[in-house]
C-alpha cells in the first residue's frame, strides 16, 4: 500500500467559496480540518456558516444529529498558519495568483513535516509553476474541486512535471473517499474541463459575430442536443468578464493558438460593461431573460409524387418512421441505404443532414437548387418539438424555403433557420468539443474515459466528447471539421492528429 491519506489531518488555506466547501466535505468524510485565512476572523466566520450549514443538513434529515455534531465537531478555525498542528494534506484555496500560492507553499513546506502533500485548488495556474521553489516539489498536485464544492461530483487531480505519482494516486483515492468521481489530468491550459469546454462558448460567439442567428436560437439548439443551458445564458450566469479572462488565460498560455481566440463580440461586452446576469444585461436583459422563440405556423407539406430517405442508421430510420406517417404521402418512402448522405429527397429536392458544408456548396455539389441543409439532432431519442437549426441554400425556390420548414415541422422538429453558416450549430460545436478532447489526449492530458467523465461532471454535459465521437464517427467528425477549415481558413479547425488515427476504430452512424 503507498501514501494513504484516507484518515490525514488536513489543513485549508483560504476560507472563501471553495475553501469553505472544501473543509465541509473533508470533515463529512472523517477528517480533521483546521482552516485558515489570511484575512483576521474570516476563518471563524466561515466556521460559523458552515454550522448552519449542517444545522440543515440535519433538519433535512440527510444526517443525523450526532453525525451533524460530530462532522462539525472536527472543524477548527486557526489565526495563524503556525497554529497547524499534526497537518499531513494541505488543500489551498487562496487567491487565483501565482506569487501568493508560491510563497505561501514554501512557508508551509517551512513550518510542516516533510512528509506532507500539498494540494492546490488553482483553476488555471501551472501546478508545476507552483511547486516552483519548493525543496520538495514532488509533494505538490492539483486538486481542482467544482463550485458548489459539496454538490460537484468531478476532482481533476492535476500532475506538474515534477509531481510524485505517489501523492498523484493518493489524492486520486483521496477524491473517492470524498464521494467524489477524480480524474487524472496533466498539468496544461485549463487541464480538462476548462480546456474542451472552450469551444462551447466560442462556435456561438463566432456564429453570432457572423450575425448567423440570434442568442436565443442558438440557445435553444444546443439545449435540445441534451446541454442544460445554452452558451448565451450560461455565459450571461457565468458572467463575460469572468468567461473573458478564462478564454484569454487559455489563449495566452497556449501562446496565441487561433484554436482559442477570444471573441471581439465577448470583449466588446465586457468593455461596455454588459456582463450578464451581474450586471443587468448581457446577451438577454434581466430579470426578463431570453426573448421567446420566433414562432412560425408551418404548412403542412404539400404532397409528393417521390419521396426517398437517404443513408443508414438511426437517424435515417427516424426520418423514414416519420415521412411514413405524414399523411399527406399516403404511402411510405423509398429507401436508399447506400447514400452517400443522410436525409430525405422530395420529388427531386434535398432535404440533407449537414457534413459540415453550406448549404450552397451542398446544393452545389449536389447539382440541385433545392436544398436545405438541417443540424445534427443529437439528442436521441427526438423529443417532439426539439429545436432544430436548418439553412437553405441561396438559389432555392420560395416555394422550397416553405417546404423544407413545413417539412422539418411534420418530422417532428422545431424549425430555426440560420445564416447559411459551415456545420450549423449543434454539428459545428460538437465536432469542435470532440476535437479539443482528441487534442487532449493526443497530448497526454487524460484519458478519453476521462475526458467523459469530466465534461459530465464537471460542467454537466449530456455526454462526453468520445462518447459523441463514438455514435457519430471519426469520418464524420473531420468531414465537419474539413468543411469549418475550407470556409474560414486558417488554424482554428485544423483536425486533431489523434481524430485521423481514430478513423478506422471510430466508425459511428449518426
Ligand atoms: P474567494 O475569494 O471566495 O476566497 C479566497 C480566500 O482566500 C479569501 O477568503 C481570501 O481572504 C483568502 N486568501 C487570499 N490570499 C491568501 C493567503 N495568501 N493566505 C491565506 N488566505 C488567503 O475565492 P474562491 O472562489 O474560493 O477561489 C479560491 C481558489 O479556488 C482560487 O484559486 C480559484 O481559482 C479556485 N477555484 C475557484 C472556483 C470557483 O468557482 N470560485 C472553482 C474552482 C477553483
Amino acid at each position: 500500500m503507498g501514501l494513504d491519506l484516507r484518515q490525514a489531518p488536513v489543513l485549508v488555506v483560504g476560507a472563501g467559496i471553495m475553501g469553505a466547501g472544501i473543509a465541509q466535505v473533508a470533515a463529512q468524510a472523517g477528517h480533521a480540518v483546521q482552516l485558515f485565512d489570511m484575512r483576521p476572523g474570516a476563518a471563524a466566520d466561515a466556521v460559523d456558516k458552515l454550522k448552519t450549514v449542517f444545522d440543515g443538513l440535519v433538519a433535512r434529515g440527510k444526517l443525523s444529529a450526532i453525525e451533524g455534531k460530530a462532522t462539525f465537531g472536527r472543524i477548527t478555525s486557526i489565526a495563524a498558519l503556525d497554529d497547524a498542528r499534526g497537518v499531513k494534506l494541505v488543500v489551498e484555496a487562496i487567491v487565483e495568483k501565482l506569487e501568493a500560492k508560491r510563497s505561501l507553499f514554501q512557508q508551509l513546506e517551512a513550518l510542516l513535516e516533510d512528509d506532507a502533500v500539498f494540494a492546490t485548488n488553482t483553476s488555471s495556474i501551472s501546478v508545476t509553476a507552483i511547486a516552483n521553489g519548493l525543496r520538495y516539489p514532488g509533494r505538490l498536485v492539483g486538486m481542482h474541486f467544482f463550485n458548489p464544492v459539496p454538490l460537484m461530483k468531478l476532482v481533476e487531480v492535476v500532475s506538474g512535471l515534477q509531481t510524485d505519482s505517489s501523492v498523484a494516486a493518493a489524492i486520486f483515492e483521496l477524491g473517492k473517499a470524498w464521494s467524489k468521481v477524480p480524474v487524472h489530468a496533466k498539468s496544461t491550459p485549463g487541464f480538462i474541463v476548462n480546456r474542451i469546454a472552450r469551444p462551447y462558448y466560442a462556435e456561438t460567439l463566432a456564429l453570432l459575430l457572423e450575425q448567423a442567428a440570434a442568442p436565443q436560437v442558438l440557445d435553444a439548439c444546443l439545449k435540445a442536443a441534451g446541454f442544460r443551458m445554452g452558451p448565451c445564458e450560461l455565459m450571461d450566469l457565468i458572467g463575460h468578464d469572468t468567461n473573458f479572462a478564462v478564454t484569454n488565460s487559455v489563449y495566452d498560455a497556449n501562446f496565441f493558438d487561433k484554436r482559442f481566440v477570444p471573441s471581439l463580440l465577448q470583449a466588446e461586452m465586457v468593455a461596455g460593461g454588459l456582463l450578464g446576469r451581474k450586471s443587468g444585461r448581457g446577451f438577454y436583459a434581466y430579470p426578463q431573460g431570453a426573448p421567446a422563440l420566433p414562432t412560425a405556423v408551418h404548412k403542412v407539406p404539400a404532397a409528393a409524387h417521390g419521396v426517398t430517405v437517404h443513408g443508414d442508421g438511426p437517424l435515417a430510420d427516424l426520418l423514414a418512421a416519420a415521412a411514413g406517417q405524414l399523411a399527406a404521402q399516403g404511402c411510405g418512402p423509398a429507401r436508399d441505404r447506400e447514400s452517400t448522405w443522410t436525409g430525405l429527397c422530395i420529388d427531386g429536392a434535398c432535404l440533407v443532414l449537414t457534413d459540415g458544408r453550406t448549404a450552397r456548396q451542398t446544393a452545389s455539389d449536389m447539382r440541385v437548387a433545392n436544398v436545405t441543409v438541417f443540424d445534427w439532432p443529437v439528442a436521441q431519442p427526438v423529443p417532439a418539438g426539439a429545436a432544430l437549426a436548418y439553412a437553405v441554400a441561396p438559389g432555392a425556390t420560395e416555394a422550397w424555403h416553405t417546404q423544407s420548414a413545413a417539412w422539418l415541422a411534420a418530422l417532428g422538429f422545431h424549425p430555426l433557420q440560420l445564416a447559411d453558416a459551415p456545420g450549423l450549430v449543434v454539428a459545428r460545436t460538437l465536432a469542435m468539443l470532440i476535437n479539443e478532447g482528441a487534442d487532449a489526449v493526443l497530448q497526454g492530458v487524460c484519458s478519453p474515459d476521462a475526458a467523459d467523465a469530466a465534461m459530465k461532471l464537471g460542467v454537466n454535459y449530456p455526454a462526453g466528447p468520445f462518447e459523441w465521437l463514438t455514435r457519430w464517427g471519426a469520418p464524420a467528425v473531420i468531414g465537419v471539421l474539413e468543411s469549418l477549415d475550407g470556409a474560414y481558413r486558417g488554424e482554428r479547425y485544423r483536425v486533431s492528429p489523434w481524430l485521423r488515427a481514430a478513423r478506422p476504430i471510430v466508425g459511428g452512424s449518426a
